[in-house]
């Protein structure tokens, strides 16, 4: 479970999480939805302990996320991050990139971690991509490589950044399907998207930021089909 409790981050004078709660129940697909600048970017790099927070607390399995006894390498284990853009080792195949972290991070041997590597990416769809290097594949296969990549942690819980928002429209399905068989297949995740018609579909919960308050949070029948605050009214229409 992921508890968000009244947290606060400001960057300067701005204040861009103005006392966000939001609990995660394991198993709970939430997506994140808002506007350019609204925090939602942010709040997942607190959550990982990637930014500090100013108050409050962020709780992942009941471990305090930025509590100073808290060993922050072994807590990422467990929560995968994937953004717009993930730059791979130009160097290395597909499969090395992908066995890399377990390698260096859990101290996997070699056969290990490359079972594990093989086996997440075949799971992403990439199993006739091993040996090929990243530069060869398209966008989408990119994206799903670094979906594999986190995966190859074995994470509890996985935060997604707009993973599609950088790509051809003609790829973003082929990494939302790869979304939608994780969230099938049960695992906790904290979905930052533009794709209306995806968090419609896959969410358990859906939460709109606005300005770094979190407006509303509800499931998405409820929050797309009768949405309550003005500003999310707004919002939807100008995705529509
Ligand atoms: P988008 O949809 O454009 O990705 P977002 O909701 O993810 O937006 P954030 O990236 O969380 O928004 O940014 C919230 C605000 O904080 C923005 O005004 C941004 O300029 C500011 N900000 C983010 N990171 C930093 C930083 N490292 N230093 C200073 N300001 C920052
Ligand atoms: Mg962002």
């Amino acid at each position: 479970m992921i508890e968000i409790q009244n947290v606060r981050k400001s960057f300067g004078a701005l204040e861009v999480l103005k006392g966000i709660d939001l609990t995660v129940q394991n198993g709970e697909v939430l997506t994140i939805i808002g506007g350019s600048g609204s925090g939602k970017s942010t709040l997942l790099t607190c959550i990982n302990g990637l930014e500090p927070i100013d108050s409050g607390r962020i709780l992942v399995d009941g471990t305090e996320v930025h509590a100073r006894s808290t060993d922050l390498n072994e807590l990422r284990q467990k929560i995968g991050i994937v953004f717009q853009q993930w730059n791979a080792f130009p160097h290395l195949t597909v499969l090395e990139n992908v066995m890399l972290a377990p390698r260096k991070v859990k101290g996997m041997s070699k056969p290990e971690a490359e079972a594990m590597a093989v086996k997440q990416l075949e799971h992403v769809g990439l199993g006739d991509k091993l040996s090929v290097y990243p530069s060869r594949l398209s966008g989408g296969q990119q994206q799903r490589m670094a979906i594999a990549r986190a995966l190859a942690m074995s994470p509890k819980y996985m935060l997604f950044d707009e993973v599609t928002s950088a790509l051809d429209p003609m790829l973003v399905g082929e990494v939302l399907d790869t979304l939608r068989l994780l969230a099938s297949e049960g695992m906790t995740m904290i979905c930052v998207t533009h794709e209306m018609k995806f968090a419609r579909e896959v969410s358990d919960r859906v939460a709109f930021f606005h300005q770094g308050v979190m407006a509303e949070i509800a499931p998405p029948a409820e929050l797309f089909g009768a949405p309550k605050s003005p500003d999310l009214q707004k919002f939807l229409a100008a995705t529509a």
